[in-house]
């Protein structure tokens, strides 16, 4: 297993896990960019938006609720915050496997 995601998954290295269920994981990026900075990620390796099939709209919805719910909890969702989800190569993309960050906590302003 060389997804360094699904080796977070399977608890075989670190990560600091904020939520978690059946289906995905939210833990702590090792490189926050914000104040607050999460990645949602399904268990299941789905390598990234590209590969999403039709089914896979719950789990989507699911992944977002997550995000909705860890800011309300961390008293973030009144400022607002940012959801980022990056596809591939020209998306900005480094690891591949699928990825929701839920970053907050300041006045992050327009995108670059
Ligand atoms: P992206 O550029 O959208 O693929 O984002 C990948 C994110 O994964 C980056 O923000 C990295 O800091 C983060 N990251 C990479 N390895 C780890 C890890 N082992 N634990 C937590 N976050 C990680």
């Amino acid at each position: 297993m060389d997804c360094v995601f699904c080796r977070i998954v399977a608890q075989e290295i670190p990560a600091t896990i904020r939520h978690e269920t059946a289906d995905l994981v939210a833990f702590d990026d090792l490189h926050p960019r914000a104040p607050f900075h999460i990645l949602l990620i399904p268990k299941r390796h789905i390598p990234s938006v590209r590969e999403l099939m039709d089914t896979d709209a719950k789990l989507m919805g699911d992944l977002i609720g997550a995000a909705r719910t860890i800011a309300q909890a961390q008293g973030i969702a009144p400022g607002g915050y940012r959801l980022v989800i990056n596809c591939g190569q020209d998306g900005g993309q480094e690891v591949a496997h699928l990825h929701l960050h839920l970053l907050g906590g300041k006045r992050l302003g327009a995108m670059a």
